[in-house]
Protein backbone atom coordinates (compact mmCIF):
# COMPACT_ATOMS: atom_id res chain seq x y z
CA UNK A 1 0.00 0.00 0.00
CA UNK A 2 1.01 3.26 -0.80
CA UNK A 3 1.84 6.14 1.80
CA UNK A 4 -0.22 8.07 0.84
CA UNK A 5 -3.16 5.68 1.25
CA UNK A 6 -2.14 4.24 4.32
CA UNK A 7 -2.05 7.75 6.04
CA UNK A 8 -5.67 8.12 4.65
CA UNK A 9 -6.95 4.95 6.03
CA UNK A 10 -5.51 5.50 9.11
CA UNK A 11 -6.93 8.68 9.12
CA UNK A 12 -10.08 6.77 8.29
CA UNK A 13 -10.13 4.32 11.15
CA UNK A 14 -9.23 6.70 13.59
CA UNK A 15 -12.49 8.74 12.74
CA UNK A 16 -15.16 6.58 12.06
CA UNK A 17 -15.57 5.74 15.59
CA UNK A 18 -16.73 8.95 15.61
CA UNK A 19 -20.70 9.50 16.39
CA UNK A 20 -23.10 12.37 16.57
CA UNK A 21 -24.69 14.53 14.03
CA UNK A 22 -27.94 14.03 12.47
CA UNK A 23 -28.87 12.70 9.00
CA UNK A 24 -30.67 15.66 7.59
CA UNK A 25 -34.29 15.12 7.09
CA UNK A 26 -35.84 18.03 5.50
CA UNK A 27 -35.97 16.22 2.45
CA UNK A 28 -37.37 13.37 3.48
CA UNK A 29 -35.23 11.16 0.75
CA UNK A 30 -32.42 12.13 2.51
CA UNK A 31 -33.30 10.46 5.77
CA UNK A 32 -32.65 7.29 4.68
CA UNK A 33 -28.94 7.47 4.12
CA UNK A 34 -26.51 5.19 5.83
CA UNK A 35 -25.16 7.30 9.23
CA UNK A 36 -22.38 5.00 8.83
CA UNK A 37 -21.40 5.31 4.97
CA UNK A 38 -18.11 7.44 5.62
CA UNK A 39 -15.60 7.52 2.52
CA UNK A 40 -12.03 10.04 1.83
CA UNK A 41 -10.63 11.11 -1.27
CA UNK A 42 -7.94 12.94 -2.45
CA UNK A 43 -6.64 13.92 -6.28
CA UNK A 44 -3.30 15.01 -6.46
CA UNK A 45 -1.91 17.94 -8.91
CA UNK A 46 -0.75 15.23 -10.62
CA UNK A 47 -3.66 13.42 -11.16
CA UNK A 48 -3.19 10.99 -8.45
CA UNK A 49 -6.21 9.43 -7.15
CA UNK A 50 -5.85 8.08 -3.25
CA UNK A 51 -8.87 6.97 -1.27
CA UNK A 52 -10.04 5.31 2.18
CA UNK A 53 -13.60 3.71 3.21
CA UNK A 54 -16.76 4.00 0.89
CA UNK A 55 -15.00 7.06 -1.37
CA UNK A 56 -17.15 4.73 -4.39
CA UNK A 57 -20.47 5.32 -3.51
CA UNK A 58 -22.64 7.48 -4.88
CA UNK A 59 -25.07 10.24 -3.35
CA UNK A 60 -26.52 13.54 -4.06
CA UNK A 61 -24.30 16.40 -4.71
CA UNK A 62 -26.34 19.05 -3.22
CA UNK A 63 -24.75 22.28 -1.93
CA UNK A 64 -21.18 20.99 -3.18
CA UNK A 65 -22.53 22.18 -6.67
CA UNK A 66 -22.52 25.61 -5.21
CA UNK A 67 -19.10 26.61 -5.82
CA UNK A 68 -19.10 24.88 -9.52
CA UNK A 69 -22.20 26.49 -9.91
CA UNK A 70 -20.31 29.80 -9.29
CA UNK A 71 -17.17 29.29 -11.43
CA UNK A 72 -19.50 28.73 -14.21
CA UNK A 73 -21.72 31.64 -14.21
CA UNK A 74 -18.27 33.73 -13.20
CA UNK A 75 -17.20 32.68 -16.74
CA UNK A 76 -20.49 33.64 -18.23
CA UNK A 77 -21.10 37.79 -16.75
CA UNK A 78 -17.27 38.80 -15.31
CA UNK A 79 -16.51 39.42 -11.64
CA UNK A 80 -17.81 42.96 -12.02
CA UNK A 81 -21.07 41.70 -13.17
CA UNK A 82 -21.36 38.72 -10.82
CA UNK A 83 -20.64 40.69 -8.09
CA UNK A 84 -22.99 43.13 -8.66
CA UNK A 85 -25.83 40.31 -8.74
CA UNK A 86 -24.18 38.37 -5.78
CA UNK A 87 -22.68 39.52 -3.19
CA UNK A 88 -19.69 37.67 -1.25
CA UNK A 89 -19.79 38.63 2.36
CA UNK A 90 -20.45 35.45 4.92
CA UNK A 91 -23.90 35.62 5.98
CA UNK A 92 -23.62 34.46 9.17
CA UNK A 93 -26.39 32.86 9.49
CA UNK A 94 -27.95 29.21 8.47
CA UNK A 95 -27.55 27.98 4.81
CA UNK A 96 -31.36 28.90 3.96
CA UNK A 97 -31.56 31.90 5.58
CA UNK A 98 -33.22 34.71 3.95
CA UNK A 99 -29.91 36.90 3.69
CA UNK A 100 -30.50 39.38 1.14
CA UNK A 101 -28.99 43.00 1.33
CA UNK A 102 -31.32 45.77 2.48
CA UNK A 103 -32.33 47.72 -0.24
CA UNK A 104 -31.26 45.91 -3.25
CA UNK A 105 -32.55 42.40 -2.52
CA UNK A 106 -28.89 40.93 -3.12
CA UNK A 107 -27.91 38.07 -2.13
CA UNK A 108 -25.15 37.76 0.21
CA UNK A 109 -22.82 35.24 -0.68
CA UNK A 110 -23.18 32.20 -3.39
CA UNK A 111 -22.62 29.54 -0.92
CA UNK A 112 -25.97 29.72 0.91
CA UNK A 113 -28.80 29.14 -0.92
CA UNK A 114 -30.46 32.35 -2.12
CA UNK A 115 -27.24 33.58 -3.61
CA UNK A 116 -27.02 29.63 -5.20
CA UNK A 117 -30.44 30.16 -6.56
CA UNK A 118 -29.66 33.70 -7.82
CA UNK A 119 -26.26 32.33 -9.46
CA UNK A 120 -27.90 29.16 -11.02
CA UNK A 121 -29.96 31.73 -12.35
CA UNK A 122 -26.94 33.56 -13.71
CA UNK A 123 -25.83 30.69 -15.82
CA UNK A 124 -26.49 31.49 -19.50
CA UNK A 125 -28.89 29.79 -21.29
CA UNK A 126 -32.13 29.72 -23.57
CA UNK A 127 -34.38 27.52 -20.99
CA UNK A 128 -34.26 25.63 -18.28
CA UNK A 129 -33.93 22.73 -19.77
CA UNK A 130 -30.43 23.64 -21.43
CA UNK A 131 -29.32 25.85 -18.09
CA UNK A 132 -29.38 22.13 -16.23
CA UNK A 133 -27.75 20.52 -19.28
CA UNK A 134 -24.92 23.70 -19.22
CA UNK A 135 -24.86 22.76 -14.96
CA UNK A 136 -24.43 18.91 -15.67
CA UNK A 137 -21.81 19.42 -18.11
CA UNK A 138 -20.20 21.55 -16.00
CA UNK A 139 -19.98 19.65 -12.93
CA UNK A 140 -18.94 16.45 -15.40
CA UNK A 141 -15.92 18.65 -16.68
CA UNK A 142 -15.03 18.94 -13.10
CA UNK A 143 -15.25 15.23 -11.66
CA UNK A 144 -13.86 14.24 -15.20
CA UNK A 145 -16.76 11.58 -16.28
CA UNK A 146 -20.29 12.05 -17.00
CA UNK A 147 -22.13 12.45 -14.16
CA UNK A 148 -26.09 11.58 -13.56
CA UNK A 149 -29.33 12.46 -10.96
CA UNK A 150 -30.78 10.80 -8.45
CA UNK A 151 -34.34 11.27 -9.88
CA UNK A 152 -35.81 10.39 -6.50
CA UNK A 153 -34.28 12.83 -4.50
CA UNK A 154 -34.67 15.53 -6.79
CA UNK A 155 -38.85 15.03 -6.99
CA UNK A 156 -38.48 14.90 -2.58
CA UNK A 157 -36.60 17.95 -3.09
CA UNK A 158 -38.95 19.58 -5.14
CA UNK A 159 -42.39 18.21 -2.93
CA UNK A 160 -40.72 20.31 0.06
CA UNK A 161 -38.39 22.79 -1.60
CA UNK A 162 -41.35 25.62 -0.39
CA UNK A 163 -38.87 27.63 1.68
CA UNK A 164 -36.35 27.85 -1.27
CA UNK A 165 -38.97 28.78 -3.28
CA UNK A 166 -40.25 31.72 -0.91
CA UNK A 167 -36.53 32.62 -0.90
CA UNK A 168 -36.65 32.97 -5.33
CA UNK A 169 -39.98 34.34 -4.65
CA UNK A 170 -38.68 37.57 -2.24
CA UNK A 171 -35.43 37.64 -4.62
CA UNK A 172 -37.90 38.46 -7.40
CA UNK A 173 -39.89 40.67 -5.61
CA UNK A 174 -36.96 42.55 -4.64
CA UNK A 175 -35.33 43.47 -8.14
CA UNK A 176 -32.42 40.80 -7.80
CA UNK A 177 -33.79 37.60 -9.64
CA UNK A 178 -35.45 38.11 -12.99
CA UNK A 179 -36.43 34.75 -13.98
CA UNK A 180 -39.78 32.46 -13.02
CA UNK A 181 -38.90 31.82 -9.38
CA UNK A 182 -40.57 28.37 -9.79
CA UNK A 183 -38.50 27.27 -12.65
CA UNK A 184 -34.90 28.85 -11.40
CA UNK A 185 -35.97 26.50 -7.94
CA UNK A 186 -36.40 23.49 -10.10
CA UNK A 187 -33.52 23.51 -11.70
CA UNK A 188 -31.22 24.34 -8.86
CA UNK A 189 -32.97 21.35 -7.09
CA UNK A 190 -31.67 19.09 -10.29
CA UNK A 191 -28.36 20.48 -9.79
CA UNK A 192 -28.15 19.20 -6.24
CA UNK A 193 -29.59 16.16 -6.95
CA UNK A 194 -26.61 15.09 -8.75
CA UNK A 195 -24.82 11.98 -8.01
CA UNK A 196 -21.35 11.71 -7.01
CA UNK A 197 -18.97 9.85 -4.98
CA UNK A 198 -16.44 10.95 -2.49
CA UNK A 199 -13.67 10.22 -5.04
CA UNK A 200 -15.70 12.20 -7.48
CA UNK A 201 -15.42 15.49 -5.21
CA UNK A 202 -11.80 15.09 -4.95
CA UNK A 203 -11.64 15.37 -8.32
CA UNK A 204 -13.33 19.04 -8.42
CA UNK A 205 -11.63 20.32 -5.64
CA UNK A 206 -8.12 19.36 -7.30
CA UNK A 207 -9.45 20.95 -10.29
CA UNK A 208 -9.61 24.00 -8.23
CA UNK A 209 -6.77 23.70 -6.66
CA UNK A 210 -4.75 23.36 -10.08
CA UNK A 211 -6.07 26.47 -11.58
CA UNK A 212 -9.28 25.12 -13.10
CA UNK A 213 -7.37 22.10 -15.04
CA UNK A 214 -8.52 18.59 -14.08
CA UNK A 215 -5.48 17.19 -13.29
CA UNK A 216 -6.79 13.53 -14.25
CA UNK A 217 -8.19 14.85 -17.40
CA UNK A 218 -6.27 18.14 -18.68
CA UNK A 219 -9.21 19.76 -19.40
CA UNK A 220 -8.82 23.85 -18.82
CA UNK A 221 -12.23 23.26 -17.23
CA UNK A 222 -12.59 27.32 -15.83
CA UNK A 223 -9.83 30.16 -16.17
CA UNK A 224 -7.65 30.31 -13.56
CA UNK A 225 -8.90 33.93 -12.59
CA UNK A 226 -12.40 32.30 -12.43
CA UNK A 227 -10.62 29.23 -10.01
CA UNK A 228 -8.91 31.50 -7.67
CA UNK A 229 -12.10 33.88 -7.35
CA UNK A 230 -13.93 30.17 -6.54
CA UNK A 231 -11.69 29.55 -3.76
CA UNK A 232 -12.14 32.88 -2.30
CA UNK A 233 -15.56 32.66 -2.03
CA UNK A 234 -15.52 29.59 -0.51
CA UNK A 235 -12.66 30.12 2.20
CA UNK A 236 -15.23 32.63 3.46
CA UNK A 237 -18.51 31.33 2.91
CA UNK A 238 -18.27 27.74 2.09
CA UNK A 239 -19.06 26.17 5.39
CA UNK A 240 -22.21 28.27 7.01
CA UNK A 241 -21.95 29.69 10.02
CA UNK A 242 -19.35 27.49 10.71
CA UNK A 243 -16.85 29.61 8.10
CA UNK A 244 -14.86 31.49 10.84
CA UNK A 245 -14.35 28.78 12.81
CA UNK A 246 -13.54 26.50 10.09
CA UNK A 247 -11.05 29.20 8.79
CA UNK A 248 -9.44 29.23 12.12
CA UNK A 249 -8.92 25.74 12.74
CA UNK A 250 -8.78 24.18 8.82
CA UNK A 251 -7.56 27.12 7.19
CA UNK A 252 -8.07 25.71 3.65
CA UNK A 253 -11.11 26.76 1.28
CA UNK A 254 -14.09 24.21 1.68
CA UNK A 255 -17.90 23.20 0.96
CA UNK A 256 -20.10 21.15 2.72
CA UNK A 257 -23.09 19.58 1.88
CA UNK A 258 -26.60 18.79 3.21
CA UNK A 259 -26.14 15.00 2.27
CA UNK A 260 -23.07 14.78 4.14
CA UNK A 261 -20.09 15.77 1.27
CA UNK A 262 -17.61 18.13 2.25
CA UNK A 263 -14.66 19.25 -0.14
CA UNK A 264 -11.39 21.28 1.03
CA UNK A 265 -8.81 22.72 -1.54
CA UNK A 266 -5.16 22.94 -0.84
CA UNK A 267 -4.14 25.22 -3.89
CA UNK A 268 -1.55 24.19 -5.96
CA UNK A 269 -1.53 21.07 -4.07
CA UNK A 270 -4.48 18.87 -3.57
CA UNK A 271 -8.43 18.09 -3.61
CA UNK A 272 -10.07 16.51 -0.58
CA UNK A 273 -13.62 15.07 -0.24
CA UNK A 274 -15.21 13.46 2.46
CA UNK A 275 -18.72 11.65 2.89
CA UNK A 276 -20.35 11.15 6.06
CA UNK A 277 -23.98 11.63 6.05
CA UNK A 278 -24.37 13.08 10.22
CA UNK A 279 -23.82 16.72 10.09
CA UNK A 280 -23.72 18.94 13.21
CA UNK A 281 -25.91 22.13 14.07
CA UNK A 282 -25.05 24.40 11.30
CA UNK A 283 -25.14 21.45 8.82
CA UNK A 284 -21.74 20.50 8.05
CA UNK A 285 -20.59 16.64 8.29
CA UNK A 286 -18.95 15.66 11.79
CA UNK A 287 -16.57 12.98 10.18
CA UNK A 288 -16.31 15.55 7.56
CA UNK A 289 -14.65 18.62 9.73
CA UNK A 290 -13.28 16.16 11.85
CA UNK A 291 -10.68 14.32 9.57
CA UNK A 292 -9.98 18.11 7.68
CA UNK A 293 -8.71 19.10 11.00
CA UNK A 294 -6.43 16.38 11.43
CA UNK A 295 -5.42 16.11 8.34
CA UNK A 296 -4.56 19.79 8.24
CA UNK A 297 -2.88 20.05 10.97
CA UNK A 298 -0.68 17.06 10.63
CA UNK A 299 -0.09 18.12 7.41
CA UNK A 300 0.53 21.86 7.74
CA UNK A 301 -2.36 22.89 5.16
CA UNK A 302 -3.40 26.16 7.36
CA UNK A 303 -3.20 28.94 4.13
CA UNK A 304 -1.65 31.40 6.71
CA UNK A 305 0.97 28.76 7.27
CA UNK A 306 4.02 30.72 5.89
CA UNK A 307 5.34 29.00 3.20
CA UNK A 308 8.43 27.49 3.66
CA UNK A 309 11.84 28.30 1.49
CA UNK A 310 13.21 24.54 0.81
CA UNK A 311 15.82 25.37 -1.20
CA UNK A 312 18.10 28.38 -0.94
CA UNK A 313 18.14 31.06 -3.68
CA UNK A 314 21.86 32.14 -3.71
CA UNK A 315 23.61 29.67 -4.41
CA UNK A 316 27.54 31.42 -4.44
CA UNK A 317 29.11 34.74 -3.81
CA UNK A 318 32.48 35.15 -4.77
CA UNK A 319 34.99 37.13 -5.63
CA UNK A 320 37.95 35.72 -8.67
CA UNK A 321 35.48 34.50 -10.78
CA UNK A 322 37.14 32.78 -13.32
CA UNK A 323 36.48 31.56 -16.88
CA UNK A 324 37.59 28.40 -18.70
CA UNK A 325 39.34 30.69 -21.15
CA UNK A 326 43.25 29.73 -21.38
CA UNK A 327 45.31 32.78 -20.76
CA UNK A 328 48.98 33.91 -21.45
CA UNK A 329 51.20 33.76 -17.76
CA UNK A 330 51.04 37.86 -17.95
CA UNK A 331 47.12 37.72 -18.35
CA UNK A 332 46.55 35.19 -15.87
CA UNK A 333 49.44 37.41 -13.00
CA UNK A 334 47.24 40.46 -14.42
CA UNK A 335 43.63 38.27 -13.86
CA UNK A 336 45.34 37.25 -10.20
CA UNK A 337 46.02 40.83 -9.00
CA UNK A 338 42.42 41.91 -9.84
CA UNK A 339 40.40 39.25 -8.33
CA UNK A 340 38.43 41.73 -6.39
CA UNK A 341 37.32 43.92 -9.66
CA UNK A 342 35.27 40.47 -11.00
CA UNK A 343 32.67 39.02 -9.41
CA UNK A 344 29.88 36.70 -9.43
CA UNK A 345 26.77 35.99 -7.37
CA UNK A 346 24.28 32.43 -8.33
CA UNK A 347 21.03 32.12 -7.90
CA UNK A 348 18.59 29.12 -8.59
CA UNK A 349 15.15 27.98 -8.23
CA UNK A 350 11.79 30.37 -8.64
CA UNK A 351 12.53 34.04 -8.08
CA UNK A 352 9.39 35.70 -6.37
CA UNK A 353 9.28 38.67 -3.99
CA UNK A 354 10.71 37.52 -1.44
CA UNK A 355 13.88 35.16 -3.37
CA UNK A 356 14.23 38.41 -5.40
CA UNK A 357 14.75 40.26 -2.50
CA UNK A 358 17.04 37.96 -0.93
CA UNK A 359 19.01 37.77 -4.24
CA UNK A 360 19.36 41.77 -4.52
CA UNK A 361 20.68 41.72 -0.82
CA UNK A 362 23.23 39.17 -1.58
CA UNK A 363 24.47 41.49 -5.02
CA UNK A 364 24.79 44.38 -2.77
CA UNK A 365 26.82 42.36 0.17
CA UNK A 366 29.15 41.43 -2.89
CA UNK A 367 29.64 44.60 -4.84
CA UNK A 368 32.42 46.25 -3.82
CA UNK A 369 33.03 50.09 -3.31
CA UNK A 370 35.21 51.16 -6.51
CA UNK A 371 33.61 50.03 -9.98
CA UNK A 372 33.83 45.93 -11.48
CA UNK A 373 32.33 43.64 -13.26
CA UNK A 374 29.31 41.58 -11.64
CA UNK A 375 28.44 38.87 -12.95
CA UNK A 376 24.94 37.56 -12.37
CA UNK A 377 24.64 33.70 -12.94
CA UNK A 378 20.51 33.00 -13.66
CA UNK A 379 21.27 30.01 -15.51
CA UNK A 380 19.48 27.51 -12.62
CA UNK A 381 16.64 29.79 -12.24
CA UNK A 382 13.32 27.81 -13.27
CA UNK A 383 11.00 30.96 -13.36
CA UNK A 384 10.53 34.85 -12.29
CA UNK A 385 6.98 36.32 -11.75
CA UNK A 386 6.91 39.83 -13.39
CA UNK A 387 6.93 42.00 -10.66
CA UNK A 388 9.99 40.09 -9.68
CA UNK A 389 11.65 40.76 -12.80
CA UNK A 390 10.85 44.62 -12.74
CA UNK A 391 12.45 44.41 -9.35
CA UNK A 392 15.56 42.71 -10.32
CA UNK A 393 16.04 44.94 -13.30
CA UNK A 394 15.69 48.22 -10.80
CA UNK A 395 18.07 46.85 -8.37
CA UNK A 396 20.54 46.24 -11.11
CA UNK A 397 20.10 49.87 -12.73
CA UNK A 398 21.17 50.98 -9.45
CA UNK A 399 24.69 48.64 -9.34
CA UNK A 400 24.61 50.13 -12.62
CA UNK A 401 24.50 53.59 -11.99
CA UNK A 402 27.34 53.37 -8.92
CA UNK A 403 29.29 52.31 -11.94
CA UNK A 404 29.39 48.72 -12.31
CA UNK A 405 29.14 46.40 -15.39
CA UNK A 406 26.59 44.13 -14.97
CA UNK A 407 26.65 40.22 -16.93
CA UNK A 408 23.63 37.98 -16.68
CA UNK A 409 24.11 34.57 -17.30
CA UNK A 410 20.51 33.95 -17.84
CA UNK A 411 18.86 30.81 -20.29
CA UNK A 412 16.49 32.28 -23.41
CA UNK A 413 13.08 33.02 -22.40
CA UNK A 414 14.31 34.80 -19.08
CA UNK A 415 17.05 36.91 -20.80
CA UNK A 416 14.10 37.68 -23.25
CA UNK A 417 11.48 38.83 -20.50
CA UNK A 418 14.21 40.20 -18.02
CA UNK A 419 16.80 42.20 -19.85
CA UNK A 420 15.83 46.15 -20.84
CA UNK A 421 15.05 49.16 -18.90
CA UNK A 422 12.63 50.89 -18.39
CA UNK A 423 13.84 54.10 -20.66
CA UNK A 424 14.57 51.14 -23.15
CA UNK A 425 18.07 50.86 -23.03
CA UNK A 426 20.05 47.93 -20.99
CA UNK A 427 21.67 47.84 -18.15
CA UNK A 428 23.67 44.41 -18.40
CA UNK A 429 25.29 42.54 -21.40
CA UNK A 430 23.32 38.83 -21.58
CA UNK A 431 25.44 35.64 -21.85
CA UNK A 432 24.07 32.05 -22.36
CA UNK A 433 26.78 30.80 -19.17
CA UNK A 434 28.53 31.60 -16.84
CA UNK A 435 31.39 30.74 -18.52
CA UNK A 436 30.78 33.00 -21.52
CA UNK A 437 29.76 35.55 -19.10
CA UNK A 438 32.97 35.87 -17.25
CA UNK A 439 35.61 35.33 -19.98
CA UNK A 440 33.74 38.48 -21.60
CA UNK A 441 34.56 40.18 -18.26
CA UNK A 442 38.13 39.31 -18.00
CA UNK A 443 38.62 40.28 -21.72
CA UNK A 444 37.57 43.75 -20.67
CA UNK A 445 39.77 43.75 -17.73
CA UNK A 446 42.99 42.61 -19.68
CA UNK A 447 41.94 44.93 -22.58
CA UNK A 448 42.22 47.77 -19.82
CA UNK A 449 38.62 48.51 -20.13
CA UNK A 450 37.42 50.96 -17.49
CA UNK A 451 33.91 49.07 -16.07
CA UNK A 452 31.32 51.54 -16.47
CA UNK A 453 32.91 54.08 -14.55
CA UNK A 454 31.25 56.44 -12.66
CA UNK A 455 28.25 57.93 -13.20
CA UNK A 456 27.58 60.99 -15.04
CA UNK A 457 27.22 64.13 -14.10
CA UNK A 458 23.42 64.79 -12.77
CA UNK A 459 22.80 61.19 -13.83
CA UNK A 460 21.38 58.92 -11.45
CA UNK A 461 20.34 59.02 -7.86
N1 LIG B 1 -30.71 21.16 -1.90
C1 LIG B 1 -30.43 21.64 -0.57
C2 LIG B 1 -31.36 22.80 -0.21
O1 LIG B 1 -31.37 23.77 -0.92
C3 LIG B 1 -29.01 22.04 -0.47
C4 LIG B 1 -28.69 22.64 0.84
C5 LIG B 1 -27.40 22.16 1.40
O2 LIG B 1 -26.75 21.24 0.92
N2 LIG B 1 -27.01 22.75 2.50
O3 LIG B 1 -32.06 22.76 0.73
Amino acid sequence: MDPVTKALDELHRRISGLKGGEVASYIPKLAQADPEDFGIAITSMGGRRYQAGKADIEFTIQSVSKPFVYALALTDLGPDEMLRRVGAEPSGEAFNAISLEPGTGRPANPMVNAGAIATTALVSAADSEARSARILDCLSAFAGRRLGYDEEVCASEAATGDRNRALAYLMRSAGSLSDDPYAVTATYFRQCSVLVTAADLAVMAATLANGGRNPVTGEQVVERGVAVRTLAVMATCGMYDGAGEWLLNVGLPAKSGVSGGLIAVGPGRFGVAVYSPPLDLVGNSVRGVAALTVMSERLSLHLMHAPVHLTATVTDTGHGARSSCVRSAEQTALLNCSSGRIIAVGAQGELEFTETEQLLGAVEGAVPASPGWLVLDLMAVTGIRPGSAAMLAAGLADIARRGHRIVVAAQEPFLAAGDGHPDGHSDWRAFGSRDDAVAWCEDQLLAGEPSAGPPAAGGGS
